[in-house]
């Protein structure tokens, strides 16, 4: 008899097919989410299950009766419990690799538009504005020569400091909390602690993840080392900034603008300062939100989830869960 599959995200049909060869499938097929009570209901039934946003912890597990594996549709799993999974000897899968090159595109784009104002001036050309000459007060900052910190020098923070490096000959360097020097050879670039790079950085780049460690890792102190010049870029989890704190240092000038893919409320409250702010550039969380790339994520947690049914090693088992 074949396993059964859930995925409560939506997939393409060439993913549906590919699964369906082996394993018998049940797809969520609403943009919602599928409310937790319906899931915590039916778990039970199933083998495997395909997620992105699911919490992934005792609760689910315990109903969780004949489940062999979990496949997150993303590199972050910040969504799993991985102390609740080791509990309970799951096997739990991420898509690291095949969505760095795209994540790493979108933080450029951040960059870019927060230095150089695109979205603001954009609406100025569309609102019809453009009727006189651009002076002083819509001018940017550049980004080429500039100084960038990356805070998190993992998969993606490479591919950014490779394209700051060779397409924008950035001054790059980075703060991790192991130091990687093949990176640093590679790429030329600096180790600094946390308080060389917030103080002397043009761009700073948030990109751990979401971890109880890093959780408000970038707060009020920090933000009061950055310079009045510095756009700072998140594009790892909303939660790792106190976003209060980022509000009050945008409103009080103690940076220059920021570009934000990540809140820490998702979707974000239409009541947050944040979209009032022109010095802002907000995205709806859509860093490897590419067609290609999305759908190269859902066959790689496809895959994961067909290897850990039969008895494989799949491909991108998360780290902490890798040693079982
Ligand atoms: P990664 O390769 O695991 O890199 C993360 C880096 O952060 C690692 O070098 C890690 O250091 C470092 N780190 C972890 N905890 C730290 C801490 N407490 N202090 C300093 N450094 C710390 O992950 P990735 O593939 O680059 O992705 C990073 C994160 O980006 C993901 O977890 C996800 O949350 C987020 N992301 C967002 C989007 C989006 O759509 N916006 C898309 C993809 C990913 P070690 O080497 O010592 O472990």
């Amino acid at each position: 008899m074949k396993k059964r599959v859930l995925v409560t995200e939506p997939i393409p049909d060439s993913v549906k097919q590919y699964l369906q060869e082996q394993v018998e499938l049940d797809c969520w097929n609403n943009n919602e989410q599928m409310p937790r009570k319906q899931l915590l209901k039916e778990i039970g039934n199933y083998h495997g299950l395909i997620t992105a946003k699911d919490r992934i912890d005792d609760e689910l597990l315990e109903q969780a009766t004949q489940l062999e594996a979990v496949s997150n549709i993303s590199v972050g799993y910040d969504n799993f419990d991985v102390e609740a999974l080791q509990r309970h000897q799951m096997i739990a899968t991420h898509t690291p690799y095949v969505l760095d090159e795209t994540v790493a595109d979108l933080i450029f784009g951040l960059i870019l538009s927060s230095a150089r104002r695109i979205p603001e001036l954009d609406q100025y050309v569309k609102q019809g504005q453009w009727n006189q000459s651009v002076g002083q007060p819509l001018f940017g900052h550049n980004v080429h020569h500039k100084k960038l910190g990356i805070i998190g020098m993992g998969r993606i923070g490479e591919k950014v400091a490779r394209r700051a490096k060779l397409g924008f000959e950035m001054d790059v360097s980075y703060y991790n909390r192991s130091r990687k020097k093949d990176v640093e050879d590679a790429w030329q670039i600096d180790y600094q602690s946390m308080n060389e790079l917030l103080t002397t950085s043009d761009f700073i780049l948030l990109m751990t993840p979401l971890t109880d460690e890093t959780y408000h890792l970038i707060d009020k102190e920090a933000f009061g080392k950055m310079k009045s010049n510095c756009h700072f870029i998140n594009a790892a989890r909303g939660a790792v900034v106190d976003e209060r704190a980022l509000i009050e240092a945008l409103e009080n000038k103690e940076i220059a603008g920021a570009g934000l893919d990540v809140f820490e409320q998702e979707p974000i409250d239409p009541a947050n300062p944040l979209l009032k702010m022109e010095q802002v550039v907000t995205l709806p969380h859509i860093g490897s939100a590419t067609a290609e790339t999305r759908e190269e994520m859902k066959f790689f947690a496809a895959k994961n989830m067909l290897q850990a049914l039969n008895g494989e090693t799949p491909e991108a088992v998360i780290k902490e869960l890798d040693q079982l």
